[in-house]
């Protein structure tokens, strides 16, 4: 697997394609109830890429909700299809560049291969997750 290796990603209906280069800078599995929420389901796994290392101009019918309501304090720019209501990437607004945008992992193509890295908001698991394999960077 090369560094620099480019990877295709879509949502269900492929109304919006990408691609991501290289592998993500973090794997982060997120309880937070916003995340659950958008998602439909009992948590979200989101592989994190420098900006730069995304390219979005396939995505044709996207739409964004800005989630000010969550327990980061800053307002996070959620994106989903259109069409198919698949969940997209987030990102921080413009207030708080960052320069990182996090995708669900399951939107790209070969993701299998990566284990997630960090859990946060694990006070707020559904209470039939139980341990998920976490491989921590030391
Ligand atoms: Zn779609
Ligand atoms: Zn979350």
């Amino acid at each position: 697997m090369s560094a620099t290796q480019t990877r295709t990603g879509s949502c269900l209906c492929e109304a919006n394609k990408f691609t991501v280069k290289g592998d993500p800078m973090l794997f982060v599995v997120c309880h937070c109830m916003n995340c659950k929420k958008q998602t439909g389901t009992a948590f979200m796994s989101n592989v994190m890429f420098k900006e730069e290392n995304v390219d979005i101009t396939g995505c044709q019918d996207v739409g964004q909700y800005a989630d000010s309501n969550n327990k980061s304090g800053s307002t996070i720019l959620r994106h989903f299809c259109n069409k198919c209501g698949s969940t997209m990437f987030g990102k921080p607004d413009e207030t708080r560049k960052t320069g990182v945008v996090y995708i669900p992992s399951v939107l790209i193509d070969g993701s299998d291969a990566w284990t997630p890295t960090k859990e946060v908001f694990a006070e707020k698991k559904c209470s039939f997750v139980k341990e998920l394999v976490i491989n921590s960077p030391q």
